[in-house]
Formats: C-alpha cells, structure tokens, sequence
C-alpha cells in the first residue's frame, strides 16, 4: 500500500519523526541517505513514484517544523500547556497508588476524562459490562470523583491526597488540554464545510520546502507530478494548497512556492499577546488573503518591508514581535517548573521527574533562542526556500526518530550493537530470536547546534504519550502512545481498560 505520509507533524517529540508502515519504504530510504544521490524513479508505477518522491524529501520537510515550532508564538505556547497537562497528569498518577485512596485499585479507565463525565450508574454498568478478570477478583477501578462544572484554583503548593485535590488535578489537566484544542482549531477559520486551521499554515511551510528539496533533486517536472498527485488523490495537504493557490490567484501570480513560503512565515509568526486570537496562523492567512487582493504585492521589495508594510496594515504585531515572544515564552517553561514544582516538598513529580522536566524544557528554551537569533539576524535565509535548503548548518540541529507502525523493523544486529553504532533504541522486542525493533532513534548531523539529548527527547516524548494515554481522547489510539501507556501500567500491575 502507498504511503503518503511520512512524517506527520508531531511536536511531542523535539526532533523529527518519521513513521514507516511499510519496511520497504524503510529500505528505500535508508538507500536514498546512504547514497544521497537522486534515485531514478521517471520509470516507476504513479503510485510508488509518489512515494519515493515523498520519501526522499520527508527529511526536509520535517526538519522544517521542528524550526518552525521553535520560532512561532504557536509552538511554544502548545508546548507550555503539554507540560502543564503532564506535571499535572504525573502527580495525578500517585492517587492511583495511594493505599488509602485506592487499596485494592487493579484497573485504570482511559480516557480518563471520559470515564470522569460518566455517572455512578454509568461507570458500574461499565464494569459490570468487562469480561471476568483472569485472577478472579472483581474489577477495582481507581477512585475517580464525579465530574462538575466548576472553576479550580491552579493548582499551588502541597495538598493532601484527597478525592477533592484529585479533582483539582483533573481540571488543571484537562484545562490545558482545553486550551490546545483552542490553539490548535480555530472557528473563526471555518465556513460551512471548509475548515483552514493552524496546522495546515504549518503543513505549507513544510511543503514548499519539500518542493524546492526536490526541484533541486529532480527538476520541475518532478515537482509537478508531486503537487499534482497531492491535489488528484485529496491527500491531507489537499486543501492547504488549493487555498495557498487561490492566494496566488488573488495578487495575480501563477503557483509561485517561493513567494508563498514567505507568506506562511509571516502567518506562522503572529504574536499572541499583542493580538490575541487575530495571532492564530490561519487566521492572519484569511486576512492577508483579503489584504493582498486589495494591494496586490510588489515581488521586488524585500521581505522585511513587505512584513512591515502587512503588519502595518493589518495592524497587528511584527514577526520580530514574535520571535522574541516566542524565545520568551520558551525560556520561562523552566524557571516556572523550578518554581512550582521542584520546591514542592513531597511532590512525586519533584521527586521523580523535576530534574529530567527542568533540565530538557530549559535545553529547548536555549534551542528557541539560538533559532530567534539565527532568524532575525536573516530572516531571508529562513524564509526563502532555496536559501534555506543551502542553511541548515546555521539551525538547530534535530533528532531524527524512526517509529515502525505495528510491525516493526527487523535487524540484523542485537540492540547493543545498533547502540554501538550510535543509535538509541527505545521500543525493541525479541522474535524468533531476531531483534524487532519499533522504534530507534539515529544521529542525525545537520548542523552543530544541539541542545536536547536524544535521550532527553525521547524520555520526554514518552512522559506526553503517557498523558495521552491516560487522558486524551484524540491520539489515544497512536502507537507510540499505546505502548508508552501499556508499558507504564503493565509494570505496575494495574490494567488500562478502554472506555468506549
Ligand atoms: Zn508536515
């Protein structure tokens, strides 16, 4: 089967993460980096030619946001709310061990939010409704209060462990998931069935860098066939470009990526404090959109005059407002976790998780100001394509993970011998006597600006997916959550049942 996407925008892990459905497109792939020399694919059926194509330039795309997201306001502030839900989520985690709470607990419901809004009758027909336990022993789910609608204190300082504090946690929890869904889909770019959203703003900054990756790789007739097929098969990105052409159409240009690139950057960059929701990515590319069929633009002004002349405009914030908002915003993640949590005495998320939380936001934080600086000192060179292709030595540099759905990866070598070759296993099994691996992560050498340990990320990585393991509905049911929340209860004995 054809894989279209490779790389799926996941900020949870700080690097890049490709995903493999399919190990003969892991093999592909591998081939492409080793030789770095452009495959001939003219000759292959439309479908793999597709897909070799997406392959060989998924790296590029990425890597774009992984930067992206260190540089826009968006980013950051999705950021601070995931570590917001899992400071919150890890204390929560201890209720579940608490003798006094929970004595005889054997079972965890997931989602948790869900299982929270369900009544007292609803939750026992629930577990009347659960197959009879392999030990015999009735079915003891954790002691989770009955939902209300109420506003909660943040959550300050040392509480006894009680069902009212665990309440607490529970809307601190999902007040932050809350808020990402408000960050991450905005009504106001909705109208009737057609829906442009953040995400997608950040989908186009990745592709017309994937553009010019293969343009440089194949030609143009190559990148063609490439938009082309995303556009006749209504792939995810489908929609993304149609509106980023009606752009086009709007000032009078054919499909120019070079130009375009330049607008999702200054959409991506829009400054939350200053602007509030008018900040949102989408939002500022309706509003361009508008602004640019009544101006026209003028293509031979450079970019920093273009930006004022639209922030003016408009009136809304800078991109350089961002930015620094953006490295801002990054750089007080840690500070607060030094504050709030690692003073909190008898705190099980101070005791156990503070130091690797405070030692990997602050290295993200660095990470945020090495790309603000970077961009500001040439915004140019990140925004044009070409240039920034020829660039990546001057940006931070990512980890590269592997994750292989369901399948897994055979390997010709024990996981200590793939560690010896500088990779970082993280998901491995044994079958029939072979090493399976799910997930790895390689080194990757782009540029010498690094700042989070790949260990570090992908710790981290795994601490969000057991957030959503526990409490979101969306994403739940990925694998590398899956298995970050199976592992976490298998070891401690307790079973996650799923409510439906
Ligand atoms: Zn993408």
């Amino acid at each position: 089967m054809t894989q279209y996407d490779f790389g799926g925008f996941d900020p949870t892990f700080f690097g890049v993460s490709l995903n493999f459905s399919n190990l003969g497109a892991a093999r592909l792939f591998d081939r492409w980096r080793k030789t770095q020399v452009p495959l001939p694919i003219a000759d292959l059926p439309v479908d793999d030619r597709f897909e070799a194509l997406s392959l060989f330039s998924v790296l590029a795309h990425e890597v774009r946001h992984f930067h992206d997201a260190l540089l826009a306001p968006y980013g950051a502030m999705v950021f601070h709310r995931r570590i917001q839900m899992l400071v919150n989520l890890l204390e929560l985690s201890t209720y579940l061990f608490d003798d006094h709470l929970n004595p005889n607990v054997n079972c965890l419901p997931v989602p948790l939010e869900r299982w929270w809004r369900l009544t007292e009758s609803q939750r026992t027909q629930w577990i009347a409704g659960l197959p009879p336990r392999a030990d015999g022993t009735p079915w003891q789910p954790m002691n989770v209060p009955l939902f209300n609608d109420r506003t909660t204190p943040l959550m300050s300082g040392p509480r006894p462990r009680t069902l009212e504090s665990l309440d607490e946690l529970l809307h601190a929890v999902s007040r932050a998931r809350a808020q990402i869904s408000d960050l991450t889909f905005n009504p106001q770019t909705v109208r009737g069935t057609a829906s442009f959203q953040p995400w997608q703003v950040f989908e186009l900054s990745g592709l017309f860098v994937q553009f010019q990756e293969l343009w440089q790789m194949y030609g143009p007739e190559e990148v063609q066939f490439f938009g082309d097929y995303i556009m006749r098969e209504r792939t995810p990105y489908a929609t993304a470009l149609f509106v980023a052409g009606k752009l086009c159409g709007a000032v009078g240009l054919e499909f120019n990526w070079g130009f375009l690139s330049i607008v999702a950057g200054w959409c991506l960059l829009g400054s939350y404090k200053r602007d509030g929701w008018n900040a949102c990515p989408s939002v500022r590319f309706a509003r361009l959109t508008e602004l640019l069929a009544e101006d026209g633009v003028d293509l031979e002004q450079p970019i920093e005059r273009l930006f004022a002349h639209w922030s003016q405009r408009l009136r809304v914030s800078t991109i350089e407002e961002a930015v620094t908002e953006t490295r801002a915003l990054y750089s007080r993640i840690p500070s607060q976790l030094e504050a709030k949590v690692a003073s909190v005495k008898n705190s099980f998320v101070a005791k156990e998780y503070a130091e690797l939380l405070i030692r990997t936001t602050a290295d993200v934080a660095r990470a945020s100001a090495a790309m603000a600086d970077a961009f500001l000192h040439a915004p140019e060179t990140y925004l044009v394509p070409y240039s920034y292709n020829r660039a990546s030595d001057q940006f931070v540099n990512p980890s590269l993970r592997f994750i292989f759905e369901s399948l897994g990866a055979d390997m010709d070598a024990t996981p200590e011998e793939l560690e010896q070759r500088g990779w970082i296993v993280r998901w491995a099994l044994q079958r029939d006597g072979r090493t399976v691996v799910l997930s790895y992560i390689q080194p990757l050498e782009l540029s010498p600006l690094k700042f989070v340990a790949p260990e570090d990320a992908a710790h981290l990585s795994d601490l969000f997916g057991l957030t959503e393991f526990v409490f979101s509905e969306l994403g739940h049911e990925r694998s590398d959550v899956q298995r970050a929340g199976r592992v976490f209860f298998h070891e401690a004995q307790i079973e996650p049942i799923q409510v439906f």
